[in-house]
């Protein structure tokens, strides 16, 4: 079964399209953190670590996002946000070709990707460029001087999906690391990473795992590389034997050694909980749903709403899991939106962005959502001083 609205605690009278970018409160992860903070964290107090199996959390918590993304398990290990992942893959890549310099990205790319790489590149000092090409251009761009290839699957904005197999395969060809962020993949869409043979892929979980905000990434290592890959943030709880305290690192064997520092224990409570809900949800039905989703919304948006142009691919086999349009005053249309309780978001320059996650959304949500649009965009009522004032999150 892929509806599961009564997992979730969603405000009444509000239909949610943003699951992209902030996933609703789980029900059993609002229960577990309350349990948490009183029987683990107020009764065990420094005993938690060993008792309530709080140091175990990273990885066996890591096993049960592998399951969701075609990771065997001890190969995915939780910690810190995506930025700092991305940080880790990259250094860790670029170790792995070290007669190469070039690091190849799109400009599809979300921005924190590209200036993690950036900083890096500067941190080294030793001449690694940061190569960004057109999403459309990587293919082509990929050829013995880069060192790794670093890609999103979805595009951000446009919803756009890259081939994972082809592109890790045409990297391999050219004997570069490949590493695929999942951040709008990972319970978005069908992910098969041992099947794609990539070494590194990083994600998010705040997104469509519905972990909370702020909740800690997940990096992945393909497992044949885990014993030898070099740690470039060589924390504490990824060496071999923390609780030594010797004075020289030594990284723990297999995917421990992307650990950096104290795992966030309140939030990772708080993801475990909410990944219960996929143990009745199959992936590839999941999929099924959300296309319908999309194309109902395409559909009568199209049909109703001249003002809209489609920014993402007409394919939904070229699409991930959101829909965006264009439109000029975007942010004030979307504001207007969230004022009526449609709540999708902006991208800048002029993208309105929205998530379909059929955990929580139906079809009578989606046309409800389209109804609104209709009003807001044929009586202007975007057109209003108090919507036209950007807020410091878009
Ligand atoms: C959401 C997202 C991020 C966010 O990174 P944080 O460190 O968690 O803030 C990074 N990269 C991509 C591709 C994203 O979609």
């Amino acid at each position: 079964m892929v509806l599961q609205k009564d997992f979730f605690d969603l405000p009444t009278g509000m239909i949610y399209l943003d699951g992209n970018s902030l996933g609703p409160l789980p029900k059993t992860a609002k229960a577990r953190v309350a349990a948490m903070m009183q029987d683990e964290w107020g009764a065990q107090l420094i005993k938690g670590w060993n008792s309530a199996g709080w140091m175990a959390q990273p990885s066996r918590i890591g096993d049960a996002v592998g399951r969701l993304i075609g990771a065997p398990t001890g190969s995915v290990v939780m910690g810190d946000t995506l930025s700092i992942k991305v940080y880790q893959a990259v250094a860790a890549a670029i170790r792995m070709r070290p007669e190469r310099r070039v690091i190849l990205s799109d400009s599809g790319n979300f921005p924190t990707d590209l200036y993690m790489a950036q900083g890096l590149i500067r941190a080294l000092d030793q001449g690694y460029e940061l190569r960004v090409v057109a999403p459309d251009e990587v293919t082509e761009a990929i050829d013995d001087s880069v060192a790794a290839v670093m890609l999103t699957e979805v595009d951000y904005r446009t919803g756009r999906l890259h081939n994972m197999g082809d592109l890790t395969k045409r990297a391999h060809a050219a004997g570069a690391i490949m590493i695929w962020d999942l951040a709008h993949s990972a319970g978005a869409i069908p992910v098969d990473l041992a099947g794609c043979g990539c070494e590194l892929a990083v994600g998010c979980t705040y997104k469509y795992l519905n972990g909370g905000p702020g909740a800690p990434a997940f990096i992945y290592v393909r497992p044949d590389l885990a014993d030898t890959i070099e740690p470039a943030l060589a924390g504490w709880l990824g060496c071999a034997a923390p609780f030594d305290f010797d004075l020289e690192y030594r990284p723990a064997p297999g995917i421990e050694r992307m650990r950096v520092g104290t795992p966030p224990v309140i939030q990772l409570a708080a993801l475990e909980a909410a990944l219960e809900v996929w143990e009745a949800v199959d992936m590839s039905e999941l999929r099924s749903a959300s296309i319908a989703l999309q194309e109902t919304f395409i559909h009568h948006v199209e049909a109703r709403v001249p003002q809209l142009a489609l920014a993402s691919p007409r394919d939904s086999a070229q699409r991930g899991s959101q829909v965006s349009f264009a439109f000029e005053n975007g942010y004030a249309a979307m504001q207007a939106l969230i004022a009526r309780g449609v709540i999708g978001d902006f991208r800048a320059p002029d993208i309105m962005r929205f998530g379909f996650t059929p955990l929580y959304i139906d079809e009578a949500d989606v046309i409800a959502a389209v109804d609104h649009i209709e009003v807001v965009m044929r009586d202007r009522i975007w057109d209003d001083p108090q919507y036209l004032t950007r807020q410091r999150v878009t």
